[in-house]
């Protein structure tokens, strides 16, 4: 008999047939002696609904009053799926986030839970009655309703799961775990049985949309067993946990990518202290993050300063940099939108020299040019022209051992 904290996601909650179906499951684990805490989201497709009408009527309107829409799509899926399980001859109870409670700050569309109390929770579970509760908001101090930012419910989904102490999280959605890389840029993807934290930390940042980055890194810190699995497809999933590498492992668990980024460069700019400052200060300023940055020094004493922004920032950052270039005396600025970022991602790098050096031989062999290169302890990126990007994701899947076996 296990505690475990199961939330399932829109498309899981998408129709009232997929309702039924998440009741039948949640049953199933009832039924073998489980003690289950549901978190759920707003069925597919309804927090965009009524983000759409509240920006209708108010575009610029305050914070406070679009959590307080936004928090209605789960407080339909809790009572849709206790009803459901009460016709399983399951007995459950909906509670809405302030209900539990759950405390967060006061940072509307992006709050942070600052506290559970699980004893109603508990309570429920002692007497087999499983509580449903809706994922992605909570309460202030001052009793407003707030919202997680969206994807939140998976962040509710391991809080409640470290309050309670949950022996396992289970997130539940529509891909029946996570994949060494995108199944559709690389068919011989391979569903890794486990990954770690940092490594789940590293692939989500990088764009694989799994699972909401927050509700990793609380996970990790809290030490709560993550699962990701499919709703619609039983299987073991991918189990996220603190565990290092097993020796038979490979040692790079993934091929992330990314499309989303530009580059800017100011060339010839003078080499004196100052120069990175006077460059990303004012990017800072105007609100547009900077991703890679890459600086070298030419032999006449002048620079090339190189980095990368997403790429709705670039006609900015251009904008920005022609008017630096001028300022500082920089011969010019150049830039480019048609590149794509590639990186590999295993813990293993850390115990193992020559895995950049593998990297860049196997992208050189299949003739993809590098631009720019930035590591981590566990991650190694490069920017390359956008055209070479799935020969790349390909390229490296097979050259770390990643493509499934086939038979
Ligand atoms: N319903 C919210 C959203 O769509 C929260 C969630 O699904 O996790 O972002
Ligand atoms: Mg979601």
């Amino acid at each position: 008999m296990a505690l475990i904290v199961q939330k399932y996601g829109g498309t899981s909650m998408g129709s009232v047939e997929r309702i039924q179906h998440v009741a039948a499951k949640v049953a199933g684990f009832i039924a073998r002696g489980d003690q289950v805490v549901v978190v759920v989201s707003a069925m597919s497709g309804e927090t965009d609904r009524l983000t759409k009408m509240a920006r209708e009527i108010n575009p610029r309107g305050s914070k406070r009053e679009y959590d307080q829409i936004l928090a209605t799509g789960e407080q339909v899926t809790i009572s849709l799926l206790a009803l459901a399980l009460e016709t399983q001859g399951v007995k459950a109870r909906s509670y809405t986030g302030w209900q539990v409670p759950i405390h967060t700050d006061a940072a509307h569309q992006k709050a942070r839970i600052q506290k559970i109390d699980p004893e109603r929770l508990m309570a429920d579970c002692r007497l087999g009655i499983v509580p449903v509760v809706a994922g992605f908001q909570g309460l202030t101090g001052e009793g407003s309703v707030t919202t997680l930012g969206r994807g939140g419910s998976d962040t509710t989904g391991v809080a409640l799961a470290a309050a309670l102490k949950a022996d396992e999280c289970q997130i539940y959605t529509d891909v029946d775990g996570v994949y060494t890389t995108d199944p559709r840029v690389e068919p011989k993807a391979r569903r890794l049985d486990r990954i770690t934290f940092e490594e789940m930390l590293e692939l989500a940042s990088l764009g694989s949309k799994v699972l909401q980055i927050r509700s990793v890194e609380f996970a990790g810190k809290y030490k709560v067993p993550l699962r990701v699995l499919s709703t619609f497809k039983d299987g073991p999933g991918t189990l996220i946990t603190l565990e290092e590498h097993h020796v038979e492992d490979p040692l790079i668990s993934g091929i992330a990518f990314n499309r989303d980024e530009a580059q800017l460069t100011v060339t010839g700019v003078p080499d004196r202290p100052g120069i990175a400052a006077a460059i990303l200060g004012p990017v800072g300023e105007a609100n547009v993050e900077v991703d890679m940055i890459v600086q070298n020094v030419a032999a006449d004493g002048t620079t090339d300063f190189t980095f990368t922004v997403h790429k709705n920032d670039y006609d900015r950052g251009l904008e920005l940099m022609q008017g630096i270039a001028a300022e500082l005396g920089a011969k010019g600025v150049r830039g480019a939108t048609d590149i794509a970022k590639v990186s590999v991602v295993g813990v293993g790098m850390r115990s193992h020299a020559g895995i950049a050096s593998q990297m860049f031989k196997a992208l050189a062999a299949a003739g993809i040019n590098i631009r720019m290169i930035s590591t981590s302890e566990i991650k190694i990126s490069v920017v390359i022209e956008e055209m070479y990007l799935e020969l790349a994701v390909r390229t490296l899947h097979k050259a770390f051992g990643l493509d499934i076996a086939t038979v």
